[in-house]
């Protein structure tokens, strides 16, 4: 159902092994403005050259090219005339399909892990221009034992013989180390010399070029057909509104539930980044109806859910009103494709629902405009359409919004409290200049009272924690180091302008093993 964007530009594959590090060599390789695609090495050799790929690079892979059910590909490979980088599996693979020899290191204490000096022939067009002593980043096993003909070596550590080689005539290359990590000093370097003067690509790649061909794209694939989102407000849905606006115009429909959960202001700033932008943007003001549900339950499964279900029966009762809908934009990106089958695209998500929408909503197909893009290239892309940078930066933010940040039951008075409290800590972060450098933080309202002293007069409000943490992925995450002063502020404003709240804490616990939110 999903639909694949090709693309003109001159492209990259990433045959992936099932190394660790298969994500990180497809940043690197687009960081050089240069577009590739990770793909799985079951992919036959004849789909590789319909792709026309002006290079290819086999990722590194915890198995043994020796032994019997490993990963392997075909030999036919080697002589297309394409350029191929093998990276440590990789390497070795090329190398034994190639008639090389390749045998367990740790029998003759071989292997290495870690950052290695390493000596490089900078004759080779692979090194070109790089200092002939290095550090590598290490991490194998196995090891080339003998070469395969017509390779030569090109690097070589105080116990790897083998460390790079090349196959000039053919154009192959291999290392045993990983180009990609940043611990391979000079990693970018190699790689670029890789990409550019061995595979010769131009370095076409930019959210300039990606929003032309996509909005072309989309055009021939809709034709006069009608197109739903369900934006939520979020960065990825967002800046697929933009691209699907510029499109389709006019046969662009955007549904915007706002459950009345927001953060302060959010919904009217969603409003506004799309009032001018041409699209037709229907927000449903649905505050009443979600509060409703949710009264009286404090279970975070339970307000989940309800949530979850009150935005579909609200999503579908106006999708209906609509009439006939030929396709539904959903907001996947590449991360999300990579990660639900290696680079595999046949087996994706299907039935993936972003912001939990509706199976039942009848359309021909889905349209995922950003599947080809990682997270950055999404706020570039953003940017490049002219999307509020408010949204462009908008943080991670749960689909269920302000319920799982009020501890116990909800009322339209502790969402407000909320907000207002909330509203002020992230003012003050922006203020001190800490708002990029800490990757999430908010505010949580708890359900403990607690005694204080306000105005001579005994007070007994609300206890409110503080969040911020950093992180690079969201999958851990540390406690952000906010400076006291930044705290006291924070502090002292909220007590004094928001009301119900007489005590403020500030959350010092990592992921794991807590959570980011707290529900
Ligand atoms: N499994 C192979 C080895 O141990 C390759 C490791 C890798 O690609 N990092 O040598």
């Amino acid at each position: 159902m999903s639909q694949m964007f090709s693309n003109k530009h001159e492209l990259i594959l990433v045959v992936d092994f099932g190394g660790q590090y298969n994500q990180l060599i497809a940043r690197r390789i687009r960081e050089q403005h240069i577009y590739c695609e990770v793909i799985s090495y079951r992919t036959s050799v004849a789909e590789i050259v319909a792709r026309k790929p002006k290079g290819i690079i086999f990722t590194g892979g915890p198995d043994s090219v020796y032994l019997k059910n490993s990963p392997k590909i075909d030999k036919e490979i080697f002589s297309l005339g394409i350029p191929i980088l093998g990276i440590c599996y990789g390497a070795q693979l090329m190398a034994h399909v190639l008639g090389g020899e390749i045998a367990a290191a740790k029998d003759s204490s071989l292997a290495e892990f870690g950052k290695t000096v390493t000596h490089i022939d900078t004759h080779s067009v692979l090194f070109r221009g790089m200092s002939d002593t290095t550090i590598a980043w290490m991490s194998h096993n196995d090891y080339i034992k003998r070469l395969p003909e017509g390779s030569i070596a090109i690097a070589h550590t105080a116990k790897c013989r083998y460390a790079a080689i090349e196959d000039r005539e053919r154009h192959l290359y291999g290392v045993q180390f990983h180009p990609e990590v940043n611990h391979t000093v000079q990693g970018s370097e190699l790689l670029k010399n890789f990409l550019r003067s061995i595979c010769g690509c131009h370095a076409d790649w930019t959210m300039e070029s990606y929003a032309e061909s996509a909005v072309k794209e989309i055009r021939e694939k809709v034709g006069d057909g009608r197109v739903l989102l369900a934006l939520s407000g979020g960065v990825d849905s967002s800046v697929a509104c933009m691209l699907l606006a510029k499109a389709v115009g006019e046969q662009l429909t955007c549904i915007f539930v706002d459950h009345g959960l927001m953060r302060k202001n959010e919904g009217d700033e969603v409003e506004n980044a799309f009032a001018d932008s041409g699209v037709n943007f229907i927000r449903i003001n649905a505050a009443e109806r979600f509060m409703k549900a949710l009264a009286g339950i404090s279970d975070p499964e339970k307000k989940r859910k309800i949530i979850g279900m009150e935005f579909i029966r609200v999503f579908e009762t106006e999708a209906q009103k609509l009439g006939r809908i030929d396709y539904l934009v959903q907001g996947t990106i590449y991360p999300d494709v990579i990660e639900s089958g290696a680079g595999d695209a046949a087996v994706i998500k299907s039935h993936h629902n972003v912001g939990g929408l509706p199976d039942f909503v009848d359309f021909k197909e889905i349209i995922e405009p950003l599947r080809l893009l990682f997270k950055d290239e999404v706020r570039k892309l953003g940017l490049t359409l002219g999307l509020a940078e408010e949204l462009v930066w908008r943080q991670p933010f749960p689909g269920p919004g302000l319920a799982v940040r009020i501890i116990g039951n909800i009322t339209a008075e502790k969402v407000r409290i909320l907000q207002e409290a909330d509203a002020i800590f992230r003012e003050e972060i922006v203020n001190a200049g800490l708002s990029r450098s800490i990757n999430q933080y908010f505010a949580v309202l708890t359900d403990m009272r607690s005694v204080g002293v306000m105005g001579d007069g005994r007070s007994y409000d609300h206890t409110l924690a503080l969040r911020g943490v950093t992180t690079s992925d969201f999958m851990t995450a540390d406690f952000a180091r906010i400076p006291y002063d930044v705290l006291e502020k924070v502090s002292v404003r909220i007590v004094n302008e928001v009301g119900g709240i007489n005590r403020i804490v500030y959350d010092i616990t990592s992921k794991p093993p807590s959570t980011i939110e707290w529900e």
